[in-house]
């Protein structure tokens, strides 16, 4: 089954203060993401691995959303940066990529400093040993702000479940 973005829409708009969908983006910004084959998208699709959550700015309603529809809805390429984590979970070691510093960045995951750092060292062909390690600790930072989430949105066991397939 595909992404609905016509069921996207309806959901969205049932707890957007706005009635129109160009005005509705301005309302929501993603505040999370992690990964999770059982998720299931707000449009319907089961079986999303990547889940972002969405935020309403005006009344902090929250809703599951895949990667697909959040760049139908909001533009941005989450897939991208998804991947990228995939990539820093093999191999912590390796540099994530500038959109990726740039969304934990905005998250308030990753500080100024180690954003200029990141912004720095791209350019860099070899890294002394304490840059390596910032660069680390900084993708480590990541990582556990992504399983983080994921385990709380799990324990979250009131009102709406997040995450629940109804059908298992
Ligand atoms: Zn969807």
């Amino acid at each position: 089954m595909a992404h609905n973005f016509n069921q996207l829409k309806k959901s969205i708009l049932e707890l957007s203060i706005t009635e129109d969908w160009e005005e509705a983006r301005r309302e929501w910004e993603v505040v999370s993401t992690y990964h999770d084959p059982d998720s299931q998208c707000t449009c319907g699709k089961q079986g999303i691995a990547e889940v972002n959550i969405i935020e309403n700015k005006w009344t902090g309603e929250q809703l599951p959303i895949g990667s697909k529809c959040v760049h139908h809805f909001l533009g941005i390429k989450m897939h991208t940066i998804h991947a990228n984590i995939k990539k820093i979970q093999k191999d912590p070691f390796r540099s994530l990529n500038r959109d990726t510093i740039y969304f934990f960045y905005r998250l308030g995951v990753i500080n100024e400093a180690s954003f200029k750092f990141y912004n720095d060292i791209f350019r860099k062909r070899n890294l002394s040993v304490k840059q390596e390690r910032w660069r680390y600790s900084i993708n480590l930072a990541v990582l556990n702000f992504v399983n983080q989430t994921k385990k709380e949105a799990l324990s979250n066991k009131t009102g709406e479940p997040l995450l629940t397939n109804h059908n298992s």
